[in-house]
């Protein structure tokens, strides 16, 4: 018999914010607020729940 299910088997990415250099915990947020904006001109945002373990384009691996 053939194990079909694998630790792939979810879709999700490895790049979530959890890991990601622009995410900053702290302050009144839950989630943290996202940084990428400020290092690009903008305001920076919380980081929604449905973002959070999904990451986006902009992650960059924590050192
Ligand atoms: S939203 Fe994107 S850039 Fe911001 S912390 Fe999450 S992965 Fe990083």
């Amino acid at each position: 018999m053939k194990k079909q299910e694998t630790e792939k088997d979810t879709e999700q990415s490895d790049q979530i914010c959890w890991d990601c250099k622009y995410q900053q915990i702290g302050g009144n947020t839950f989630l943290g607020i996202c940084m990428w904006f400020s290092h690009h001109g903008k305001a920076d945002k919380e980081i929604p729940p449905s973002q959070v373990d999904i990451g986006c384009k902009y992650f960059s691996r924590k050192k």
